[in-house]
């Protein structure tokens, strides 16, 4: 059999995505979860939501919760005003209210004859290969042992610059990583609007294909949550890169889940890709933080783009970042276009010194034989139409690599 050749997205020679039929993850918002005044748990949603998965549950679906509200309950507990509560204090606040939330669960679950787990991720076991891999394998064997995963971000030792910050892209991102079939996403209003839904002639959308078109108009957030409709946005465009279709709809008492399904309620889809890239080039594209920029010069930019090269050290103009080995970074033309993101060989210390004397051997510049290639065209995705491309960092950040020494 002759290998295929390299060209395009890695896409043509991975292996494609398997999505599991019968798996979804459910995202609950803490608007749901935890009263508005009084801080307190919501017991008849959580009761509502949990014979609801009970249900899913019995018809052989395989159901992973994603549950925000422990920094909310926390802060109720603590006595503090969530309007002006600190880091500090939302981290203190996680770490008191995670547990009461997890109580909540358990009694509850427990009346439906399953048990729970809580799994707390943080954005390291995203956007670490291994560690997402890791965390892959403990969730599917909770799923094997029937007990009902609850995901959280694990709030208390995360600050502001190293956090994912929000679940809805939390629960995409764990959607991507079971395979999941879909994303449902409940929140405190019936699904996404083409404008703010209090302004007058605001439509209904039923279907998006193209998440992008609907990033503007979705700018603002909840009282209560981190994320508001653009993150669900951003969520839906993970997960339909997965192959995973989202459905945003408002979390009633009844039915929250199975009422969707059943077309109780309208709710807003977000459909999948037909044609996924296989869960590696998936893990790879869809980055939840940068951990580094690289620009290339115009010419290369072109042979990046058509599968010819990977990211030469003599092709840099400028890079940002403070990145290691195995990092992925996000690779920029001299326009500002993102051309391919793709997992660095070198650390941002060792990829200056390349990009600065790419005519020198490395024996002289690192003290080891070293490739010039800093990201190989194999580990390099291209990004397609329907990847969101991320603006390039603020000019403070980048340091430029100015010409190449003649030597
Ligand atoms: N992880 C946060 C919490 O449990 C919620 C994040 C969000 O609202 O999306 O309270």
């Amino acid at each position: 059999m002759s290998r295929p050749a390299l060209g395009g997205s890695r896409k043509n020679f991975e292996e494609k995505v398997l999505v599991s039929q019968n798996r979804m993850v459910v995202k609950v918002g803490s608007s749901l979860l935890v009263n508005e005044e009084k801080l307190t748990p919501s017991y008849a949603f959580i009761h509502g939501l949990l014979g609801d998965i009970a249900t899913l549950r019995a018809e052989g679906k395989e159901v992973v919760l994603t549950s925000s509200g422990s920094v909310a309950l926390g802060l109720g507990m603590l006595g503090a005003d969530p309007a002006t509560a600190g880091v500090q204090e939302k981290q203190a606040a996680a770490a008191v209210g995670q547990p009461m939330l997890l109580n909540v669960y358990k009694q509850i679950a427990l009346e439906y004859g399953f048990d729970i787990a809580q799994v707390l991720i943080t954005l390291e076991d995203l956007e670490n290969r291994r560690r997402f891999l890791n965390t892959r394998n403990t969730i599917i064997r909770l799923l094997e042992r029937g007990i009902l995963p609850i995901v959280n971000e694990n709030d208390t030792v995360t600050t502001q610059e190293i956090r994912v910050g929000d679940n809805d892209r939390l629960a995409a991102k764990v959607a991507q990583m079971l395979q999941a079939q879909d994303l449902v996403i409940l929140t405190s209003i019936d699904g996404l609007y083409d404008r703010n839904p209090d302004e007058e002639g605001a439509q209904f959308v039923e279907k998006v294909d193209d998440v992008a078109d609907y990033l503007e108009v979705t700018k603002s957030t909840s009282s209560l949550g981190s994320g508001g409709m653009m993150t669900k946005m951003q969520a839906a465009n993970m997960a339909q890169n997965a192959g995973c279709t989202t459905y945003i709809a408002e979390g009633t008492l009844e039915r929250p889940v199975t009422g969707i399904f059943s077309g109780e309620r309208r709710y807003t889809e977000c459909v999948a890709q037909t044609d996924p890239a296989s869960s590696w080039s998936v893990w790879l594209t869809d980055r939840l933080a940068m951990a580094g920029s690289i620009v290339v010069r115009s010419n290369p930019a072109r042979d990046i783009r058509s599968g010819e090269i990977g990211v030469r050290a003599a092709d840099v103009v400028s890079m940002s970042g403070d990145f290691n080995k195995g990092d992925v970074l996000h690779v920029f033309d001299e326009d500002g276009h993102e051309v391919a993101r793709g997992l660095t060989n070198y650390g941002s210390q060792e990829a200056l010194i390349l990009a600065r004397h790419p005519d020198l051997p490395s024996k002289e510049t690192l003290g080891y034989a070293a490739s010039d290639v800093i990201i190989n065209r194999k580990n390099l995705i291209l990004l397609e139409e329907h990847h969101l491309h991320w603006d390039q960092p603020a000019e403070e950040d980048v340091l430029e690599i100015g010409e190449p020494s003649q030597s």
